[in-house]
């Protein structure tokens, strides 16, 4: 990708979408169609396509789609499953209409089998049944990549589908309850500092690993799959950093600079022991996260006090991609 390369990142208000419009934008790697006011509905296919008529992108990045915890798996499935669904079917088909010459694809890691092997290999796609909670929202993002896939059988189209791992970052959903497990407990542990509280209740025991990576560096991944990949089998973005829950907690405190006892609510449930993908593929492409987990942390939480000093935290991001 080049300063001219004419690119189009649909979905922008999501994590990943929104730090690769930013990664772009400061290393003037492309020049983006579609920012902001500018992002045409892409469940609106006729409007997608009037974008893509005059946008002509080279290189579209599939960012777009609503998704959220399991609050709103469990209470707006059909919501999520048609969000997902039209806005991947009017963006691919756009794409292949006016030609774009590489399509990146963001899928979800949670459209693996619940039970795959750990560390998840794509191979393991498709063998067995999903996670029942989040089966629509994840049956669409699986959709999307056989689509892709379908794509590149019958067109000869360059489509490629990323499953990237578990993201945080700037714009995350920063909620005491609703975010995932990073922005929740910075949102947390930042109240109880300014409150003075004694201690942090932390989900779940504290045992659990997952596997983080900085939504900078997703964005950065992305980027080089655009550039070096062109495969037919999808591709892991991950390669970040596998940790416990307590050792997450541990740092989140230390970072927000909360100095009272952590106390876990083995109460609240656990989920999954460990959920990470193997991402030696990208790896051995010679990709490789640059930041640590501890400065991610902190950049990010500065990005909240700045934000949280605008009131902008709580109304921030609506949709996560996970
Ligand atoms: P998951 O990967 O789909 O389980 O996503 P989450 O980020 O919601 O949870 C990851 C792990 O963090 C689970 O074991 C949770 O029990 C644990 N956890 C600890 N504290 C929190 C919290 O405040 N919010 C969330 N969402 N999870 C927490």
């Amino acid at each position: 990708m080049t300063p001219g390369t004419r690119t189009f990142v649909s979905g922008g208000n999501t994590l990943i979408g929104r730090a690769l419009i930013d990664l772009l934008l400061e290393e003037g790697r492309a020049e983006l169609f579609g920012v902001g006011r500018d992002e045409p509905d892409v469940t609106d296919s006729r409007a997608t396509e009037k974008f893509f008529e005059y946008a002509r992108p080279q290189v579209v990045f599939h960012c777009a789609g609503l998704s959220g915890g399991i609050g709103l798996n469990r209470a707006k499935p059909v919501e999520l499953m048609r969000d997902n669904l039209l806005g991947t079917l009017s963006v691919l088909g756009a794409a292949k209409t006016f030609g774009a010459r590489k399509l990146v694809y963001l899928a979800s890691s949670c459209a693996y089998p619940k039970l795959a092997a750990q560390p998840m290999r794509v191979e393991a796609l498709g063998t067995g049944a999903m996670e029942p909670t989040s089966e629509a929202y994840s049956t669409a993002k699986f959709a999307g990549w056989k689509l892709c896939a379908a794509y590149r059988r019958e067109f000869g189209t360059n489509f490629v589908t990323a499953f990237p791992a578990n993201g945080f970052g700037p714009h995350d959903d920063f909620t005491a309850d609703g975010g995932h497990v990073i922005p929740a407990l910075m949102r947390r542990a930042h109240d109880a500092k300014e409150r003075g509280d004694a201690e942090l209740v932390v989900w779940g025991t504290g045992a659990p690993r997952r596997e983080f990576v900085y939504a900078r560096d997703l964005a950065r991944a992305c980027a080089f799959v655009a550039e070096h990949y062109d495969g037919d089998a999808p591709i892991n973005l991950g390669g970040g950093t596998d940790l416990s829950i307590a050792d997450v907690a541990r740092e989140v405190a230390s970072v927000v600079g909360f100095r009272g006892r952590l106390r876990f609510d083995a109460t609240k449930p656990d989920g999954a022991p460990l959920k990470a993908l193997d991402s030696l593929p990208l790896l051995e492409l010679g990709w490789q996260p640059s930041y640590g987990f501890r400065a991610a942390l902190e950049e990010t939480y500065a990005w909240f006090l700045r934000a949280n000093a605008a009131r902008a935290v709580e109304t921030g991001r609506e949709l996560a991609t996970r």
